[in-house]
């Protein structure tokens, strides 16, 4: 019998102010925090958290974060944790930022509460620090012990992030349902090295249905950059279901055709969340989708403003070597291939990636 493991953050809080709960909540996790926050949202933050942390803290430091999340740039950062013996990681930003800050946790211990100041990806809830290397390569995931002690998700914040980074959390989480049932129907491991517990692809299915039913309204929300019921809703969705979707459930095709896409110079100025939309919509003619779900499915894309060709993710050039590129290259890379029901090879992910684009754009 394997064994089956669901993990989480030991809390998550969201709602428009949630960050005015850091003064509660990381004297729980330590008493010198180590803020590390983007540069984009420190300057209009910091005052704020200094009112919020210091009068409930021994100490704390400041480090603005800009460029990229590199085994250099943590070691660095854990220097100045070290050197301010910080006991409490607080990580404000996107990706990068909490990626680091989750390595500065992952080197010295100690608690780690994460506050995405975007809803663009599934990671803020999870184990999972993606390093590059200085030249903007991936060149390993690192993984935290546990999961963040917390995540604080302030609507007021997000809200006021770009439209893009928002869709982009759309096709992230729509994936989920998806590649959680492949992971689950073939035998699948999860992000935890087991098999996913009943409850993942219920929560991938819940995160489906959320996006489908409030997306649309909490695009509203986000033009006129004012959290509604909509809008927390598809944050929830897109942060809380989509991360516990993926690192529980486990991951399939969409996400595994990203290596591919790396190996294509024009597809890299194309966020994660739109590049793992498009291999959704590869993975769903892999599966063998009917031509009514295809293009009930290329519709929302339409409506939501996600792209559903590889043109759409900025390709330009020999469409037919591209294809070939980012299948043979996921063949060769990809490590979720496998959880998948059928037989999954070169040939078929070449007919599958053809058949979306052409969908896509005909759709
Ligand atoms: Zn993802």
């Amino acid at each position: 019998m394997t064994i089956r493991a669901f993990g989480a953050p030991h809390r998550y809080l969201q709602g428009p102010g949630a960050l005015d709960q850091l003064a509660a909540l990381v004297p729980l996790y330590g008493r010198r925090p180590f803020v590390v926050a983007d540069v984009a949202v420190m300057g209009a933050l910091r005052e704020r958290l200094a009112a919020l942390l210091e009068p409930v803290a021994e100490a704390v430091s400041f480090v603005e974060f800009s460029g990229e999340c590199s085994a250099r740039r943590i070691d660095a950062l854990a220097a100045q944790a070290e050197a301010a013996r910080s006991d409490v990681v607080v990580a404000i930003g996107g990706g990068k930022a909490i990626d680091s800050a989750k390595g500065v946790r992952i080197i010295r211990g100690g608690g780690i509460v994460v506050v995405p100041t975007v809803a663009s990806n599934d990671a803020p809830t999870s184990r999972l620090a993606i390093v590059y290397t200085d030249d903007h390569v991936l060149s390993e995931v690192r993984l935290m012990p546990t999961n963040p002690d917390a995540v604080v998700v302030d609507t007021a914040i997000i809200a006021r992030a770009p439209r893009r980074f928002f869709v982009a959390g759309i096709g992230d989480a729509l994936t989920k349902k998806f590649e959680a049932e492949q992971s689950y129907n073939s035998g699948g491991m999860n992000f935890y090295k087991a098999r996913p517990a009943e409850l993942a692809p219920a929560i991938a299915d819940q995160c489906y249905r959320v996006v489908r039913r409030s997306a649309l309204a909490a695009l509203k929300a986000v033009d006129r950059r004012e959290p509604d019921a909509a809008f927390e809703s598809v944050v929830e969705a897109t942060i809380l279901l989509s991360g516990l979707g993926f690192e529980s459930g486990g991951l399939s095709i969409a996400h595994s055709l990203t290596r591919g896409f790396s190996a294509i110079p024009s597809l890299n100025g194309a966020l994660h969340g739109e590049q793992v939309a498009f291999g959704l919509l590869a993975q769903l003619c892999l599966e063998g989708r009917s031509d009514d779900f295809l293009d009930d499915m290329v519709g929302f894309f339409r409506a939501v403003g996600l792209p559903a060709t590889l043109a759409g993710l900025g390709f330009s050039g020999d469409r037919t070597a591209c294809i070939r590129t980012i299948a043979q290259r996921s063949m060769a890379e990809a490590p979720y291939l496998k959880q998948f029901v059928g037989t999954v090879s070169e040939e078929t992910l070449i007919a599958a990636l053809d058949a979306a684009d052409r969908r896509g754009a005909a759709g």
